[in-house]
């Protein structure tokens, strides 16, 4: 609240204006401007030293793949492989953390999003059957939507990810597709074990999570693609799993 004072006359008696303004959506806008300037200065960041950082490591993983193979450290190969395992490991870390970068170019073309899901249906597949779950697809004849298909492809992945992630063996994870007044939207669906209210407002802050092992980037990497693709993501949880919806603006087809 914002409270002023002020001492008026009223029929030659002093009296108090007081005036109480309820400034809650200033307050949330100021802190949601802080956030926004915070992810555009990590992504600043992120394009600066993501490349200066690869290129060495490219160089040390070069020269480590060439030593593996060699008879005199043939005892180490292990090693040796775990050390590339590494190296891919933050080097995948510092791709996702690129792609938060503002100005990252995108790729726009006429694209069916059932024809880019369907194309990493068997990856995903695979994902499933290792962690003994199942994936079922609804797919809903939708227009074609100007899109960045490799970016979409890492959104798709991203949430899935993430819906295995939250899910126990047994569980069943559906990817949807389908039209919402002239809206294509995509849904990925869960049951996993739902994401806690006090967490919901942090979803999307670059490196916040929860996992042990997590990086807190694919859902900040997905907001960016939604943003680049003329999408917008929804997240609705509860006990028994979560959906994310990806609404996109049907942009191609007012042409
Ligand atoms: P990471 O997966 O590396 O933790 P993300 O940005 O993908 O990073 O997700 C951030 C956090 O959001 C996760 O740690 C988790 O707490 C929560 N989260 C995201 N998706 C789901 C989901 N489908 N179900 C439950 N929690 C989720
Ligand atoms: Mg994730």
């Amino acid at each position: 609240m914002l409270l002023s004072c002020e001492i008026i006359e009223l029929n030659n008696e002093k009296c108090r204006l007081i005036t109480l303004n309820d400034i809650t959506d200033y307050k949330k806008m100021e802190d949601k401007m802080a956030s926004l300037e915070r992810l555009n200065l990590i992504g600043q960041m992120a394009a600066g030293i993501g490349h200066e950082i690869r290129n060495p490591m490219t160089t040390v993983r070069g020269f480590l793949q060439m030593y593996r193979n060699k008879d005199s450290f043939i005892k180490y190969k292990e090693t040796f492989n775990l050390m590339i395992d590494e190296l891919d490991r933050a080097n995948s870390i510092i791709t996702e953390f690129l792609s938060l970068a503002k100005n990252k170019p995108v790729n726009l073309t006429l694209k069916n999003i059932n024809r880019i899901v369907q194309k990493i249906l068997p990856l995903i597949q695979a994902d499933a059957t290792n962690n003994e779950m199942v994936v079922e697809v609804e797919l809903t004849e939708v227009i074609d939507l100007l899109l960045d298909e490799e970016e979409i492809i890492q959104l798709v992945l991203n949430l899935v990810r993430n819906g295995f992630e939250a899910m126990t063996a047994g569980k069943r994870l559906k990817i949807k597709t389908f039209l919402d007044g002239n809206q294509v939207v995509l849904a990925v669906e869960d049951q996993g074990s739902g994401i806690k209210p006090e967490i919901l407002d942090k979803l999307g802050t670059p490196f916040f999570t929860t996992k042990e092992n997590g990086t807190g980037l694919g859902l900040s990497v997905c907001y960016g693609i939604a943003e680049r693709n003329n999408a917008t993501i929804n997240i609705e949880t509860g006990p028994s799993g979560t959906t994310i919806f990806v609404r996109f603006d049907d942009f191609a087809g007012m042409l």
